[in-house]
C-alpha cells in the first residue's frame, strides 16, 4: 500500500496522476491477465484510507485503471464514472501516505468524466438519454468543489469545448455560442495580458474553440501553430512569477545542438512601422540578452518535449519532426503524424484500438486541428510569418488577436446565424 500511495504525482507531460509504481501495477494486470487482483487492491487501499479520512486519490487511480484496461467494457466504465464522481464530490484530496493535498485530483476527474460522458452521448441515439448526459455534464461544468486550493473555472476551461458540443447536439444554438463566447473571451484575454506563462494552453484552447466555427478554421490553425512560439518577448523575459526567464534558458537552448539557432536583427523593418514601443523595446532588447532564435521556426518558446498521446515512445518537440494533431474534444491529445494515421485506420475499420497500442487514448471518429499550418514560419519579434508559395504574410500577432476579436469572430457568428442549412439545390 505505501508503495502504491507515496508515489501517487502529477505526471506533467500526460498530466495525469500516474507515478512510476503505478504504471508498474497496472502493467502486471496486462501481462498477468488479472487485472481483477489489481481492482481488489485498489478497493482495499481506499477502504482502509476511507477509515482514516483519506482514499480520493487512490479513487481516482481505480477509475483510471478502468478507463484504460476495461474501456471497451460498459459495466466497468459505469464503475470507473461512479468513482470519478465521487472524486469530484470528495471533502478532502489529501492522500494519506504523501500528507500532500492533491487538488489536482480534481481537474483530473472532471476531465476524464467529461470525455467519458461525451462518448456515451455520442453513441446513444435515445434523445432522452442524450439529454440525461448532457445534464450530468451541466452539473460537472457549474458544480463548486471542496477545496479552496482549487482555482480551475470549468466554464473556462477545455471541458466546456464538451459541454458546448452536447449543446449544440440536443439543446440550443444560442447556448453553443454562449458557452463558446465565454471560453473565447477567457482566451484573448489570457493572451493579452502580462503573464506569459499560460499562453500556450490559452493557444490551444482558443484554436479548438474557433475550430467550432465554422468560417475560423484558418485562425484556428494560426492560434494552434502559435502554441510553440513567444507571442511577445518583452512579456516573456518579465513574466511575473518568472516562468519563462529566457535571458537563463534560451542560453541552454543555443547549447543544445538539436536546435538550429541565429541572431535575431535588432532593428527590423517591421518593427519600426509596427511597434509603437519600439523604443522602450530596442533599449530592453540590449539591456537584458543576446536573443537567440530557431532559423526554422522562429521565437520558440523554452519547454520540455512531450509525449505523443498515441505512443509514450514518440517524443514531440515543437514542430521539429512532424506534423502534430489536436483532438478538438478530448481534453489533451496530441498526436504525431504516425499515430494519426492509425487511428484514420480505426476509424475506417482497418484496425482495431487493440491493434494500435496498448490503451485507447482517444475516440472514434474525433475531430483534429493539424499544425502548424502550411508555411508557418514561426513568430518573430512578436510577428506571425507565414511564407506560401514565395509570398510572405507577417502580421503582428497582437493585430492578429485584436482583429480576430474586433471582426473575425463576430463575423463567423453573424454568417452563423444567418445560413441556411438545407442543401443549396437539391439535384
Ligand atoms: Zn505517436
Ligand atoms: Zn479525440
Amino acid at each position: 500500500m505505501a508503495w502504491l500511495c507515496a508515489d501517487f504525482r502529477v505526471d506533467q507531460e500526460s498530466y495525469q496522476h500516474y507515478g512510476y509504481h503505478r504504471v508498474i501495477f497496472h502493467e502486471s494486470a496486462r501481462a498477468t491477465g488479472n487485472g481483477l487482483f489489481v481492482a481488489q487492491v485498489y478497493e482495499a487501499i481506499i477502504k482502509f484510507q476511507e477509515m482514516r479520512g483519506g482514499g480520493t486519490p487512490m479513487r481516482l487511480c481505480l477509475a483510471l485503471f478502468y478507463l484504460v484496461y476495461y474501456r471497451n467494457d460498459p459495466q466497468v466504465v459505469d464503475k470507473a464514472k461512479v468513482l470519478l464522481n465521487q472524486v469530484l464530490r470528495s471533502k478532502s484530496q489529501i492522500n494519506l501516505a504523501t500528507g500532500y493535498n492533491e487538488v489536482d485530483c480534481l481537474d483530473e476527474a472532471r476531465d476524464r468524466l467529461a470525455e467519458l460522458l461525451y462518448e456515451q452521448f455520442r453513441y446513444t441515439s435515445e434523445l432522452t438519454s442524450k439529454q440525461q448526459f448532457l445534464g450530468e455534464m451541466r452539473k460537472i461544468q457549474e458544480e463548486n468543489v471542496n477545496n479552496a486550493l482549487y482555482d480551475t473555472n470549468p466554464s473556462e476551461s477545455s471541458t466546456a469545448i464538451i459541454y458546448a458540443c452536447m449543446l449544440r447536439k440536443v439543446s440550443s444554438n444560442s447556448q453553443f455560442q454562449d458557452v463558446l463566447e465565454r471560453l473565447f473571451q477567457s482566451c484573448v484575454k489570457a493572451l493579452s495580458d502580462t503573464d506569459s506563462s499560460n499562453d500556450q494552453a490559452s493557444l490551444v484552447l482558443l484554436a479548438k474553440v474557433l475550430a467550432c466555427v465554422p468560417g475560423l478554421e484558418r485562425d484556428a490553425r494560426i492560434a494552434f501553430s502559435a502554441k510553440y512560439s513567444i507571442l511577445d518577448q518583452k512579456i516573456a523575459l518579465t513574466s511575473e512569477d518568472g516562468t519563462y526567464g529566457l535571458s537563463d534558458i534560451h542560453r541552454d537552448d543555443a547549447n543544445d545542438k538539436g536546435v538550429e539557432t541565429e541572431s535575431i536583427p535588432e532593428n527590423s523593418a517591421e518593427q519600426q512601422s509596427e511597434n509603437k514601443d519600439e523604443e522602450s523595446t530596442v533599449e530592453w532588447k540590449e539591456e537584458r540578452f543576446r536573443y537567440k532564435s530557431h532559423e526554422k521556426w522562429g521565437d520558440i518558446l523554452p519547454s520540455d518535449p512531450i509525449k505523443c498521446s498515441g505512443n509514450s515512445e514518440h517524443v514531440i518537440r515543437y514542430w521539429e519532426s512532424t506534423p502534430i494533431y489536436v483532438c478538438i474534444t478530448y481534453i489533451d491529445v496530441h498526436l504525431c503524424a504516425a499515430c494519426f494515421e492509425n487511428i484514420k485506420l480505426v476509424n475506417c475499420g482497418e484496425k482495431a484500438w487493440n491493434d494500435i497500442g496498448t490503451r485507447r487514448f482517444c475516440g472514434e471518429d474525433h475531430r483534429y486541428i493539424k499544425g502548424p499550418i502550411e508555411g508557418w514560419k514561426g513568430i518573430r519579434d512578436g510577428v506571425i510569418v507565414i511564407e506560401r508559395e514565395d509570398v510572405e504574410t507577417r502580421m503582428p500577432f497582437k493585430d492578429w488577436l485584436e482583429d480576430l476579436k474586433m471582426n473575425r469572430w463576430k463575423r463567423a457568428w453573424e454568417a452563423f446565424w444567418k445560413r441556411e442549412d438545407l442543401v443549396n439545390v437539391l439535384e
